[in-house]
């Protein structure tokens, strides 16, 4: 489904995983430095949740995840293009 995303689209959700990281500083959970790249941010109508993703992939497996939060995963986001051989 990533490749369907706009540049745009992508632009503004990267820089809202950097925006997420930069407030938190640290993950809350493990106190791991938080890096945009190995960030995730959950959003529920009005709630957003930080975390970095070994802390988000513990949480995620061990509940079910209603359809409406969405997911932002910086290591998707920011994950570098590959490349196709011919
Ligand atoms: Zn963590």
């Amino acid at each position: 489904m990533d490749e369907f995303f706009s540049p745009m689209v992508r632009t503004v959700n990267r820089n809202l995983l950097k925006y997420s990281a930069g407030q938190a500083i640290f993950c809350p959970k493990c106190g791991q430095v938080a890096d945009c790249k190995n960030w995730v941010v959950a959003t529920q109508s009005e709630h957003t949740v930080g975390l970095c993703a070994s802390c988000w992939d513990a949480k995620a497996s061990l509940r079910y995840l209603p359809a409406s939060i969405e997911v932002l995963d910086g290591r998707v986001l920011f994950a570098r293009a590959k490349r196709v051989k011919k």
